[in-house]
């Protein structure tokens, strides 16, 4: 069996664990779990909020409004979701979209922080606040950090963290879209370099146009 193959399979497993969950309050208010869908050997993974109406509906992330602006931004650089893997914060509706609550990001962190061990992504996306702050571990807001990549160790892997902002907080600012269309430009770039970073032998390049040198940060999980 190949590693892709074993990846596949265990995250499967932990997609069938999970979907019983009863950790906190959202349970029971939930359609289903939305565990997260995509590529399980993906080098990219978006991490979002938590799951709205349709989310809940039909158990993936991403497929309102803002998921179909997601799609248009990977088709802007190249990529579709086949190709990510894509996952939540929170992986239950928080009843009428609400925000996620410290003690609901606490339950659920050790689904993201697993599904993150398993798929070994090299670069991390968080669209949004909540996702950015849970895996900084940092409680600097998004419009200060969005665009910035860092390097982190979530559990054994170091990774580059790349915050960006909410497609849903863009869906109807233009000059948030504009930006968050300009940070995305980046991501290609970024998945070499964190591919070169991690990979045993291969020596980054002095000089990559588009690639500002990282922060290194000491992550401390379980914020809230
Ligand atoms: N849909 C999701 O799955 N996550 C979000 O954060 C927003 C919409």
């Amino acid at each position: 069996m190949t590693d892709a193959v074993d990846r596949a399979s265990a995250l499967r497993t932990y997609a069938d664990e999970t979907s019983e969950c009863t950790r906190c309050p959202l349970a029971a208010g939930r359609t289903q779990v939305v565990f997260g869908v995509g590529n399980p050997d993906a080098d990219l993974l978006f991490v979002g909020e938590a799951p709205g109406f349709h989310e809940d509906q039909q158990g993936i992330p991403f497929v309102g409004q803002a998921g179909k602006l997601l799609d248009q931004l990977l088709g802007g650089i190249g990529l579709q979701r086949s190709d990510i893997y894509i996952a939540n914060v929170l992986k239950c509706r928080p009843p009428g979209n609400r925000d996620p609550q410290p003690e609901e990001i606490a339950a659920c962190e050790s689904h993201l922080f697993r599904q993150i061990e398993l798929i070994q992504p090299k670069l991390v996306a968080t669209l949004g606040n909540f996702a950015t702050k849970l895996l900084s571990g940092k409680p600097l807001g998004i419009t200060r950090v969005h665009g910035h990549e860092q390097e982190v160790m979530l559990g054994q892997s170091s990774v580059l963290l790349y915050p960006l902002y909410h497609p849903a907080a863009a869906l109807y600012t233009p000059s948030m879209l504009r930006v968050l269309e300009e940070d995305f430009a980046r991501i290609p770039a970024l998945i070499e370099r964190a591919e070169v970073s991690t990979t045993p032998g291969l020596t980054p390049p002095e000089c990559a146009a588009e690639a500002r040198p990282p922060e290194a940060q000491p992550v401390q999980l379980g914020l809230f």
